[in-house]
């Protein structure tokens, strides 16, 4: 079949219409949209339909059903937009339809990655020879490092467990704080490592690992610490987690999957100061970076360890001598992310990234600030990009949750946190404005009262 030019022009004009319109609409879809998904239920038919019916279908029914993560106001999880460069960028490679797991099968998609690879290692001041991988999250991230760790960590006891396993292996102790994130415990239970055999650290009221809470540390011990708790964006004790496990040979592994970017940006780097001196690092592309979804790194400075934990060897892949991608990653096949990355990087530059963070940290303290002067308790000190908060007696949060995304004009999560239940909003989009954070802000408070006074 040809390659058909109009089906794609008509995609383009289709999406370019989506965003244009993407802030006038609900942020949440209407109960309407979500009906017509139903369009959806058919059986799959014996003959197969034209292109240009399916755009219009997946258009007419599927737009208004997506939920407008891609405008100004949303704010749940640490859900940035995506940046016009790097949608665009991605949009082209689709139709190049590259395949990035041996170098040989996209040449573009390899020097991409290396070359994004390289400006992040430096964004965020890593040391210098440390290995990449691109992967699709932070949770992702932190498996692809955490199996290095796995490996490193074994084979200094003498123990091969790519090749022999873990049955009859040495015995790896792995330390978390007790907010490390979900992916982390799931990552612990797909390496063998066991999502309940941590030893965990209790955190203080921001959410940070104690550090003086720390067990004592080994050469068989992983430590995984974070930079950016999902609730108050709280970053761990790195300088002395770091020194530490130095003087007793653990590793350290970082959950970076935002904060990690606190490091770009001159003002907000003091917060994640020590971070060079870890082993491993996760990170994601898809939130703060405004890429578009799967889009995260792992870094590794033991990149022997991550390539023995990744590479893969069959007659058939023509080993480049180079650095192959599929040494890096879980998958083999894969698209080439270092070109969403690098469009970013280069559309934004080091100002722009700093930009980027600084804006989103003003916004949240202008937020929590909004809040606060509305009765509401601000739970976190907003040092990051994230604000919990309690509103006031009578509005029970969950409740306010919904009337929030019902409402439309944005968006904003429930979440338990200290034992108290609390909104949270994550500001991390290039797409929130001023006037976007000043006009959701009147809302929320508004519908709080509301929920209030039906309460009442
Ligand atoms: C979002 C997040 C993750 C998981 O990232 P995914 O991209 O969804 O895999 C892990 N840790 C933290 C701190 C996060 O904020």
């Amino acid at each position: 079949m040809a390659h058909d030019d109009r089906l794609f022009e008509d995609a383009a004009r289709r999406a370019a219409r989506y965003l244009r319109e993407v802030d006038a609409r609900p942020v949440a879809p209407t109960a309407e949209a979500l009906d017509g998904l139903a369009r959806f239920d058919e059986p799959l038919a014996e003959a197969g339909v034209d292109g240009a019916a399916i755009l219009a279908q997946l258009d007419e029914v599927g737009s208004p059903a997506t939920v407008a993560t891609n405008g100004g106001r949303y704010f749940g999880f640490v859900i940035g937009g995506a940046h016009p460069a790097a949608l665009a960028a991605h949009c082209l490679t689709l139709a190049w339809d590259q395949n990035v797991g041996p170098r040989v099968l996209s040449p573009v998609g390899a020097k991409l990655e290396e070359v994004a690879g390289g400006w992040l290692r430096d964004l965020f001041a890593l040391p210098e020879d440390t290995a990449f991988a691109f992967v699709t999250g932070a949770g992702m991230a932190s498996f692809t490092a955490l199996a290095a760790a796995r490996r490193a960590l074994l084979l200094r006891a003498g123990w091969d467990v790519d090749a022999d396993g873990l049955y009859g292996a040495p015995e790896i102790r792995v330390v978390c704080s007790a907010e490390s994130h979900p992916t982390i415990h799931k990552a612990l239970g797909l390496l063998g490592l066991g999502r309940k055999r941590v030893i965990e650290v209790p955190t203080d009221a921001q959410g940070r690992l104690i550090a003086d809470a720390l067990p004592p540390l080994d050469d068989r011990t992983i430590v995984c610490v974070q930079a950016g708790n999902i609730n108050s964006g709280a970053v761990d004790p790195l300088p002395a987690v770091t020194a530490a496990a130095r003087a007793a040979g653990a590793w350290v592994h970082v959950d970076g999957a935002f904060g990690l970017w606190a490091r770009a940006c001159p003002d907000a780097a003091p917060l994640v100061a020590g971070l060079e001196a870890c082993d491993s690092w996760a990170t994601d592309g898809h939130k703060w970076l405004n890429l578009p979804y799967e889009n995260a790194v792992a870094f590794v400075r033991d990149g022997g360890a991550l390539r023995g934990a990744m590479s893969i060897r069959a007659p058939y892949l023509l080993e480049s001598g180079a650095r192959e991608p599929y040494d890096t990653t879980p998958e083999l096949s894969r698209r080439p992310r270092g070109v969403d990355f690098w469009a970013a990087l280069k559309a934004l530059g080091r100002q722009g990234v700093a930009d980027l963070v600084r804006r989103s940290c003003g916004q949240a303290r202008v937020a929590a600030d909004g809040l606060r002067q509305a009765g509401w308790t601000v739970l976190n000190d907003v040092a990051l990009n994230q604000v919990t908060a309690v509103p006031p007696a009578g509005a029970t949060p969950s409740a306010v949750a919904a009337a929030v995304q019902a409402d439309g004009t944005c968006w904003l999560g429930p979440t338990r946190w200290k034992g108290r239940d609390a909104l949270r909003l994550s500001f991390s989009s290039m797409h929130t404005t001023e006037a976007d954070v000043a006009r959701s802000l009147e809302r929320i408070v508004a519908l709080a009262e509301d929920v209030r006074a039906k309460a009442g």
